[in-house]
């Protein structure tokens, strides 16, 4: 007897959903481990385990956490809740997709360091921005290798056309030990992992009273996300100007 390839098809596709629905936490931590392959060594369900030995909970217990307690607090299963989608995107983010939002600071503190301690500023290094265009430099911290890929994310936008590249540079800023303004949780920028491109084509939710707003050439983000880093301007609160280093959401 023939089994109707179209069921057949259908019945696998719903075992590979309940599957992959299931294993979705075993997945994002597996991700989060391979990301960051100097700090962490494996988990198990319930804790992160980094090479010094120390293990981290992954979840912090709370169920229905709301969103906005997610950003204040996210656990590091929450961390990697929100998926980044990677390549141009194809509407403008809703009001909750934030994904990289959600950053878990015992987990940064302990890769890059606590800023309020002064131990992110030593591990900081010069990196030339845009040297042929005369973009000057930029400090970025050279821990998880960030200020190499940096570095090549500079010299590839600089050999973009001259029309093209005049949004990336002079940098608005890398380090600062700050805190972001409507969450009260720590910017990448506190871990000196973070870099803001050209204000004079910036959009950022907090000043804008329309929708959405981007001017960012898909061509600069796409130079970005090879090396790693994830875009503002794919946050439903969108900071266009706005890159930070998280190789986890790739
Ligand atoms: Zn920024």
């Amino acid at each position: 007897m023939l089994v109707c390839p179209t069921r057949s098809a259908v019945a696998m596709l719903f075992a590979a959903l309940l599957l992959a629905h299931g294993a979705s936490a075993e997945g994002a931590l597996d991700k989060l481990v391979a990301a960051y392959p100097a700090f962490l060594v494996g988990h198990d369900s319930q804790t992160l385990q980094w090479k010094d030995g120390t293990r981290m909970p992954v979840s912090d217990g709370k169920a229905d956490k709301a969103f906005d307690q997610k950003l204040r607090h996210p656990s590091l299963l929450d961390q990697m809740e929100l998926p980044y989608p990677r390549g141009p995107l194809a509407a403008p983010p809703g009001p909750q997709d934030d994904p990289g939002r959600f950053r878990n600071v015992a987990f940064f503190d302990k890769i890059y360091g606590d800023c309020s301690k002064g131990q992110v500023e030593k591990k900081l290094v010069t990196v030339p921005w845009l040297p042929k265009s005369g973009g000057g430099v930029v400090k970025i911290t050279s821990v998880n290798g960030v200020a190499e890929k940096l570095r090549a994310v500079s010299e590839e936008l600089d050999a973009l056309p001259s029309a093209l590249k005049t949004y990336a540079f002079p940098s608005a800023g890398t380090y600062n030990c700050r805190v972001v303004k409507d969450t009260g949780n720590r910017s990448m920028h506190a871990w000196g992992a973070a870099i803001d491109l050209n204000t004079k084509h910036a959009d950022y939710w907090m000043w804008s009273k329309g929708g959405y707003r981007n001017r960012m050439p898909a061509e600069i983000v796409a130079i970005f996300e090879k090396h790693g880093f994830i875009w503002g301007g794919k946050w439903g609160h969108y900071d266009t100007m706005h890159f930070e280093y998280r190789p986890e959401l790739f």
